[in-house]
């Protein structure tokens, strides 16, 4: 039965292809600015003098400082540079951590952004910005924090290790899984989670042999933009609370900590959502979604045990406090017993 939905409407204007990096200053310029501010990591610096490069007269410069978790102090350095380079935009070169700085540069200077991810974190399309200030992690949503263009080239994700590759995806998946039961679904929604779990199924398997593999390259891309797009137009619930606590609370690593929680956040919801993660059951396969998951993450070689993160068993009782602390919406109740149960099981990284 189709039920009744407000649809927000697509706010990113999407490129999407092969070689797609080249309409980068065609897309600055389409924005109507002319001095872009190169973003990335360290690690991807010389992408993106050679971005900065392209732009040309386009380009203001590069800040090459990303760094995992957006720090506040980085993200003021990278905004006096902002102003002393007179830019007008940012153009952010990487994964969920440039997306980051790119965002957190944007909600206090109005910069445009425009995106081209490396990974498949899937923080592109969204209006979510997670920042860190004196050890604590804090996570907003504003119109302002949604990039205004996202440059998707296929061929930049050729180069990504195979460990980020599936993790990164099972955190793609973590977020079409919650979107599926999300209240404010919609079709649009679910129609890209549906195809996003159909291309992951297909393309991680053959990635996990062959990384360079193009066409399974251009799968789990797509893939991504259909999670995240999903993750930037509905609620999440208990996975993505459970990921950030252990994260900003227990300095977890965070595409690996998505992964291992997967299966098992899967499984506690699984029971109480009447078939809305049949897409992902059938996608996976192993009779429910919760182990079609967790033999999927395990075949593609990615972490399954929390203890293999650097959690300790000490840890999971203060974990299972701040995760059940403040109330909030989930489809199954949130219990104190029911999440140091769950815990337990991803510390132990059995199959749910
Ligand atoms: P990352 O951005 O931290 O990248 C990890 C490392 O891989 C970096 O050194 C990076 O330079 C390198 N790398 C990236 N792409 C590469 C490529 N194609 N080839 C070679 N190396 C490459 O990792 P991530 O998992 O993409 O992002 C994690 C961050 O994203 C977290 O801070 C998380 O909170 C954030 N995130 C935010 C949202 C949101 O909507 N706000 C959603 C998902 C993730």
């Amino acid at each position: 039965m189709t039920r009744p939905f407000t649809f927000p409407g697509l706010a990113t204007r999407v490129v999407f292809g092969h070689g797609t990096l080249a309409q980068v200053p065609e897309e600055v310029a389409r924005l109507g600015h002319s001095r872009a501010l190169v973003l990335s990591t360290p690690q991807q610096e010389a992408q993106a003098q050679a971005l900065a490069a392209a732009l040309g007269a386009r380009a203001a410069g590069v800040f090459a400082g990303a760094t995992m978790h957006t720090p506040v102090e980085v993200t003021d350095t990278a905004v006096a540079a902002y102003a002393a380079m007179r830019a007008d935009c940012v153009v952010s070169l990487g994964g969920g951590s440039t997306t980051g700085l790119g965002k957190a540069i944007a909600t206090r200077t109005g910069a445009d952004q425009v995106v081209v991810p490396t990974t498949y974190a899937g923080s592109e399309m969204t209006d979510i910005l997670g920042e860190t200030a004196g050890g604590e992690k804090t996570t907003r949503r504003d119109a302002s924090i949604r990039p205004e263009v996202v440059v998707y080239d296929v061929d930049l994700t050729l180069t990504l290790p195979v460990g980020l590759t599936v993790t990164s995806a099972l955190n793609a998946i973590a977020h079409a899984m919650e979107g599926f039961y999300a209240p404010d679904r919609h079709p649009i929604t679910e129609a890209l989670s549906r195809d996003a779990m159909t291309a992951f199924a297909r393309a991680l398997p053959v990635l996990v042999k062959n990384p360079t593999d193009a066409a399974a390259r251009a799968d789990a891309l797509y893939a991504a933009w259909g999670c995240s797009t999903t993750l930037g137009h509905v609620t999440m619930a208990l996975h993505h609370k459970l990921a950030h606590v252990l994260g900003g609370s227990f300095g977890l690593p965070h595409a690996e900590t998505h992964a291992v929680l997967l299966p098992h956040t899967t499984a506690y919801n699984e029971g109480a959502v009447d078939g809305l993660l049949t897409p992902i059951r059938d996608s996976f396969g192993h009779g429910t979604a919760a182990k079609g998951l967790w033999h999927f993450a395990k075949a593609c070689a990615a972490p399954l045990r929390l203890a293999d993160l650097g959690l300790t068993e000490a840890d999971l009782d203060r974990a299972t406090d701040i995760a059940t602390r403040n109330p909030y919406a989930n489809p199954r109740p949130v219990t104190r017993d029911g999440i140091r149960h769950l815990l337990q099981n991803a510390y132990d990284g059995e199959c749910p």
